[in-house]
């Protein structure tokens, strides 16, 4: 996190620790012009590469983090406050695998492909190429912070475009280390830049007309990026907020939902995009999950120690966002069942484990994204009704189905507006590169990780090759005599069951009346 002071350095403040531990300069924004002519310089010699020419650049990059990963997994933890399990696991091991992913399907994925051509256009042929489309601006969160800003970045770089990266203010440090990875593999100059600064850097850059944003933040920021970009018709991805529902039936295995719960709620001290924020029990077994619930959110370690569960807050202003939401709730006469009441808290940013019971569907707690450790636990008695309770806010990020009967999860998951939904697990499908990632409703515009992540960052170019031997084209002038031929021609075509000999008959008689 930080504090912008009169020289235009961000102040690293530690979160676990409250330390000032490093100073980072930041982006002027006056030098916006500069990056972008500097990466539009660059564009011109990285898109003539080969794409593996492009990824030799990426494995070096993945050795580079291989190597340093220790080192990075304690940047990313001083930076944010997550214990160095969560670094480790949750922001280097998904870039490290995005890489290798990368690394093996750009080449297939963004070569020119050959489709179908119809009976109709007989003796063309039909292909797409994937053409990069320029500079590319990633705009980057604080709770993933390395994950979120490369991500993106590869996926663009392999389809042969200069990158801009404008990282979260909040984990400057981060973004610092990201700039000396790119720098030290070898990159050519000017093809990956990477800006510091808060949200007037990022405005400044999103105006300087790249020719795609694509960004990862809340759904506030979400609109007003959209709006800036409609205004010069660039092409986006919103990578935006959540509100995940995880729906317990009576017949799920208790013991690993119970489990589910407290991990999908409070990992990274509940600041993910995609964590379980509410939690819908059946009604049968709902006292019982309630109190094995309570007992494991009881038996987490909170702390910044090799061995804790859950790390503290990154982000001051988020303390305030769960503090309002919970002191709503219990207002309205909602019960703690685990943690305490926000008067309680004590000043650090290790926010206690909450688990609240008796809320109502239009508390903000059920309503609102809470990015922090608040975990609301309802009761429910049908299919229809939970149902309903998942779909029952404006986002749609990812959800979880919890039962035996595959036939009732399968039905449950398909009925969810959800741009992901996992079955007897939480938040998994983001671990899974080969599936597309993005949101529903203000949850997001776009996808990407899958093919999708490499497309999008491309013009698809559709292109169609004649031999040029004929001196003209049925559907060209003069059109004299035509019409007749035409009709009979596409009536027998598209006829359910098609008639070639008339098929046949118009179309030489349509190819003579050219001559
Ligand atoms: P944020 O929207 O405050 O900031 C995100 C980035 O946008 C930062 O780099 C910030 O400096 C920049 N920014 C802020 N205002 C800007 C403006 N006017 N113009 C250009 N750039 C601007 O979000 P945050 O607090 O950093 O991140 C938390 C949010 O991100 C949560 O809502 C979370 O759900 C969401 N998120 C979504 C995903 C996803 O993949 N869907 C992943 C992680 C986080």
């Amino acid at each position: 996190m930080h504090s912008v002071e009169e020289v235009q350095k961000l102040s690293v403040l530690a979160p676990a620790t409250g330390e000032i531990i490093a100073e980072i300069e930041e982006t002027p924004v006056h030098e916006v012009p500069f990056f972008y002519q500097e990466a539009r310089k660059a564009f011109g010699a990285w898109s003539s590469l080969a794409i593996s020419e492009r990824t030799g650049y990426l494995r070096k990059l993945k050795q580079l983090m291989v190597d340093e990963m220790d080192e990075i997994a304690k940047i990313i933890s001083d930076d944010t406050g997550k214990v160095l399990t969560e670094s480790i696991v949750a922001d280097i091991m998904p870039t490290l695998d995005a890489i290798d992913h990368i690394i093996k399907h750009a080449e297939k994925v963004l070569s020119r492909q050959k489709v179908k051509t119809p009976l109709l256009l007989i003796g063309k042929k039909s292909f797409i190429e994937y053409m990069p489309r320029g500079v590319v601006l990633v705009i980057s969160p604080w709770n993933y912070p390395l994950q979120l800003a490369m991500v993106p970045m590869i996926s663009a770089l392999a389809g042969g475009n200069s990158v801009i990266l404008k990282p979260s203010e909040v984990t400057p440090l981060v973004g610092k280390c990201i700039e000396d990875l790119f720098r030290r593999s070898g990159f050519p100059e000017g093809t990956v830049q990477v800006a510091h600064g808060g949200k007037e850097v990022g405005a400044a850059f999103t105006s300087g007309k790249p020719d795609y944003i694509f960004f990862t933040g809340s759904v506030r920021t979400g609109k007003i990026i959209q709006q800036q970009a409609a205004k010069d018709l660039i092409p986006t991805t919103l990578e935006l907020g959540g509100k995940d529902p995880m729906i317990v039936f009576e017949d799920a295995n208790l013991d690993r939902a119970v489990k589910a719960a407290a991990w999908g709620a409070f990992t990274n001290s509940g600041q993910v995009c995609m964590s379980a924020e509410r939690l819908y029990v059946e009604r049968s077994i709902y006292g019982k999950f309630l109190e094995k619930l309570k007992k494991e959110v009881n038996s987490l370690q909170q702390g910044n120690d090799i061995n804790s569960d859950v790390g503290s807050m990154t982000f001051p202003a988020q303390k305030d966002v769960v503090r309002e939401q919970l002191d709503e709730a219990l207002e309205r006469g909602a019960k703690l069942e685990t943690g305490l009441k926000p008067s309680d808290w004590k000043e650090d940013m290790f926010l206690p484990l909450t688990v609240i019971t008796e809320v109502e569907q239009d508390m903000k707690i059920i309503q609102e994204e809470s990015f922090g450790p608040l975990l609301p636990v309802v009761p429910f008695d049908r299919e229809e009704e939970a149902i309903a309770y998942a779909n029952g806010t404006v986002y749609g990020l990812n959800a979880s189905v919890w039962t035996q009967d595959k036939a009732k999860a399968r039905r449950v998951a398909s009925k969810l507006v959800s741009g992901a939904v996992v079955i007897n697990d939480v938040l998994i499908t983001v671990a899974n590169h080969g599936l597309p990632f993005g949101g529903t409703k203000e949850s997001g515009i776009g996808r990407y990780h899958s093919e999708a992540g490499l497309k999008i960052f491309c013009h698809e170019k559709a292109i169609m090759e004649d031999m040029g031997f004929m001196k003209s084209e049925i559907q060209w002038y003069p059109y004299k005599g035509k019409y007749p031929l035409f009709l009979n021609l596409f009536k027998s075509y598209f006829a359910d069951k098609r008639d070639w000999l008339t098929f046949a008959k118009n179309y030489i008689a349509l190819l003579k009346s050219n001559k």
